[in-house]
């Protein structure tokens, strides 16, 4: 049987810049595609070209770097069908992983020892409409919810959403501002004013090296 292959946009090492995992070193699978066209999108480089790779070929570039962790990013990458069996040999492998997904296609599927971080799309993103809520039932405390704001319109529908889906408490959340839209210390006021139990997350990566493909 030949080995399932994926579109691979860039494998690399660097430090977490996202999520309860900020600053830990991770090594990162880049995953070419996405069916989204967010607005703010800082990964736009990733919706095409790539590199096919074998799934041996991966786990062995995976293994090249001196950690256990790893992040499945893309794009998204769930819109390629050989992410699930990815995910599960990555974690066969004893790797700790982490999947970013942009919380419209379904994470049903994925192996229950990988961390499910889910973007929620507000309104300033254009994708709201693509949100899967079916997807918040999969979501346990080893998971994390993250909403990317880029205005009070958008922290207002969030906190709306946390409140009406009973999200609080269901697993670590994450507001994140939109870069160059929302000032960071502006959104922290805002969760202090109503007391919210979520991270404010800024991307590390960016404060370290700026929007640097690779890092
Ligand atoms: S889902 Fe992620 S990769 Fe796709 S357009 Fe939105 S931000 Fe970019």
């Amino acid at each position: 049987m030949t080995a399932p292959t994926l579109k691979i946009s860039e494998i690399f090492y660097s430090l977490q810049g996202e999520t309860s995992r900020t600053g830990l070193p991770t090594v990162f699978v880049r995953l070419t595609g996405c069916p989204l066209r967010c607005v703010w999108c800082d990964t736009a480089y990733s919706f095409s070209g790539g590199t096919l790779m074998s799934l041996p070929a991966i786990l062995a570039e995976v293994a090249r770097h001196p950690t256990k962790r790893v992040c499945v990013s893309g794009g998204e990458p769930l819109a390629q069908k050989n992410c699930l069996p990815l995910l599960t040999a990555l974690c066969d492998a004893g790797c700790d992983v982490s999947l970013e997904t942009s919380g419209a296609l379904d994470v049903s599927g994925v192996d229950p020892r990988v961390s499910k971080i889910v973007d929620l799309k507000a309104p300033g993103s254009g994708e709201v409409e693509r949100n899967l809520w079916s997807n918040l039932q999969y979501l346990t405390p080893h998971d994390e919810l993250k909403l990317v704001l880029a205005d009070r319109a958008d922290y207002d529908w969030a906190v709306a959403q946390l409140r009406q889906h009973g999200l609080i408490g269901r697993c670590p959340i994450l507001m994140a501002p939109v870069q160059g839209s929302l000032e960071p210390g502006t959104l922290a006021d805002w969760i202090l004013a109503d007391g919210l139990p979520v991270r404010l997350q800024v991307q590390l990566h960016k404060l370290l090296w700026g929007n640097m493909r690779g890092k």
